[in-house]
């Protein structure tokens, strides 16, 4: 797990990203505002690196350590732990397994479920397998960045956030973050043709891959994200 903050000192604020939280859209949208000029998603002109990812121009701050010695306003965007859980699944164990793409996640989980004489489905049992692989603490899976919770990847018990905000209101949200940090203008979207940021669709299929049993495991291990983030357990 590596954590993720970024600072802008002229208006004092910092972000912490989370993965599939807007947080390409969030790093694009803190570039102009340190530049005054659009980053455009591609090679950077400044730091020449591939992607806004990969951007080294955006004040990133090493750890929560860190982060505490700025007196700024701090702020993050969190997602719904039933399908944030379930995104990651999808893109990690679904989508992850052919050969080319094949992610440390889906060789841990797949080393798991020969070990049980099981197959990979796309369904709920298999689904819940890989909760239970993650409910135990399982190195390098229950501490990825996608998987771990989010009250752990934002240090939320260890920083004084002035707003962490929901990616599901995420327009809101930013306007929020907009009039209290001074900034004129919004998210960006990654899609030019839509006013927001392309949301999973992960939301829309709990029903397909949630019964009792995955429920009670996710309210398991996520249940500080759902004390510290306000979100309703199921
Ligand atoms: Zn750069």
């Amino acid at each position: 797990m590596k954590r993720q903050f970024f600072k802008n000192d002229d208006n004092k604020f910092i972000i912490a990203t989370v993965p599939k939280c807007a947080s390409t859209s969030i790093k694009l949208w803190m570039y102009q505002v340190q530049f005054g000029e659009k980053h455009g998603g591609g090679v950077c002109k400044r730091c020449n690196n591939n992607t806004i990812h990969a951007c080294v121009c955006l004040g990133e701050l090493n750890d929560h350590e860190e982060v505490a010695r700025y007196p700024y306003k701090l702020y993050s965007i969190v997602k719904d732990p039933y399908s944030r859980i379930l995104s990651t699944y999808i893109n990690k164990i679904e989508d992850g397994g052919t050969p080319s793409n094949t992610t440390k996640v889906y060789t841990i989980f797949e080393n798991y479920m020969k070990g049980l004489g099981k197959e990979i489905k796309k369904d709920k049992d298999t689904f819940g397998s890989f909760l239970k692989l993650v409910a135990v603490g399982t190195p390098g899976l229950s501490d990825e960045n996608h998987i771990i919770p989010q009250t752990e990847l934002l240090a939320f018990d260890k920083l004084s956030y002035t707003h962490v905000g929901r990616f599901e209101t995420i327009g809101d949200e930013f306007e929020k973050i907009k009039k209290q940090t001074e900034i004129g203008f919004g998210l960006p979207s990654k899609d030019k043709t839509k006013g927001r940021p392309t949301p999973t669709n992960a939301g829309d299929k709990l029903d397909k891959y949630y019964n009792r049993e995955n429920f009670d495991l996710v309210n398991k291990i996520y249940i500080t994200d759902f004390t510290n983030f306000k979100y309703k357990m199921r």
